[in-house]
């Protein structure tokens, strides 16, 4: 029978991989999301030889300017392009907040199909510029029928990490992403896929939450925990703003100074949801008993800026700590 190439759909939106400046040498300074989906595929012709390729443009932003509508947009795309018969789904994004986005579909992608977030650390103009050889890695691994079944997944100087793992651990280097508590999943050479770990904390089918309907996340910020953290006021101007949700930057595993946790206490007494996350790289959070029955939630091994995303989800669903607690420990 003779081969047919996957199809992949390449929906981009923005970052350092499509960002530009006038010399070659500033791989700083530059403006991320200049350059068009179909400019970025013609810097690499090669994909053409992996997979049936099609590009949209579903926004062209810094990712550091990344919203709630636009993560919810690429959602209901994705899972609307997987009932059409489309194979697998490269995201090109910008790398600050790409940890987010990947896990933010982690959670709400209802197919096995594979889904990679790729991005670049050096603008398109940069001499040595990263970003066509990790969109042709991304398009290898989206093609690779090893690739069904996981997580979401992204796709970075070679490595290939999970949505549920991956931090961006360097501001500038090539080398920008790791995952401190699972490890790689594996790594591409020469477009050759390499899986060399299975650890997967969720089966994508499973996921509880669905966004098809959705227009808006309930508002949900991040607090840091700090010394000399004085009277505490910022997560009173967070809840006053419209908060539903806290996530805590704690210290160590997990530990909030007292004049933040004295608010807090009254926050939860309110109806606000509040979990606990740490500033610190790897990891888990414990939560004790006592805490646990004030109504405190613990983020597990998620970080902030990830525990934000399912505490958001979470509260789509249920305003209950304990269920929520649930979902920290299943996804
Ligand atoms: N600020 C850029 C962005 O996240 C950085 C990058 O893409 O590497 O869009």
């Amino acid at each position: 029978m003779a081969y047919t190439k996957p199809k992949i759909v390449i929906l981009a939106t923005g970052g350092t991989i499509a960002g530009s400046i006038d010399t070659s040498v500033a791989t700083t300074g530059y403006t991320a999301g200049v350059v068009s989906a179909d400019a970025l595929i013609q810097a690499v012709p090669q994909i053409k030889n992996l997979a049936k390729i099609s590009t949209q443009q579903i926004a062209n932003i810094d990712s550091s300017n990344m919203t709630d509508e636009i993560q919810l947009k690429l959602a209901k795309e994705i899972n609307k392009l997987f009932t059409s018969g489309i194979d697998g789904i490269v995201i090109t994004h910008g790398t600050d907040t790409m940890e987010e986005t990947a896990y933010f579909l982690n959670l709400t992608i209802k197919s096995n199909k594979p889904v990679v977030l790729v991005g670049a650390m050096r603008p398109s103009t940069a001499m040595s510029a990263d970003g066509p050889k990790n969109l042709y890695n991304a398009v290898a691994l989206a093609a690779d029928t090893l690739s069904k079944d996981r997580d979401v997944m992204v796709a970075m100087n070679d490595k290939i990490q999970s949505a549920r793992g991956v931090v961006k651990t360097h501001c500038l280097n090539v080398d920008a992403f790791s995952s401190p508590n699972f490890g790689d999943l594996g790594y591409i050479t020469d477009g050759q896929v390499f899986f060399c770990n299975n650890i997967t904390k969720k089966t994508q089918k499973k996921s509880p939450f669905d966004v098809s309907k959705l227009t808006e996340l309930p508002k949900v910020d991040i607090l840091y925990t700090y010394s000399n953290d004085g009277g505490a006021v910022a997560a009173k101007a967070f809840v006053a703003d419209g908060a539903k949700g806290l996530v805590i930057a704690g210290s160590g595993s997990g530990n909030i100074h007292q004049n933040q946790k004295k608010v807090l206490k009254e926050l939860l007494k309110e109806g606000v949801n509040i979990a606990i996350s740490s500033r610190v790289v790897a990891g888990r959070v414990v939560v004790s008993k006592a805490d646990a029955k004030l109504g405190f939630i613990s983020a597990e091994d998620l970080n902030p800026q990830k525990a934000r995303i399912l505490l958001a989800l979470a509260l789509t669903k249920t305003n209950n700590p304990k269920k929520i607690q649930e979902y920290f420990l299943k996804y």
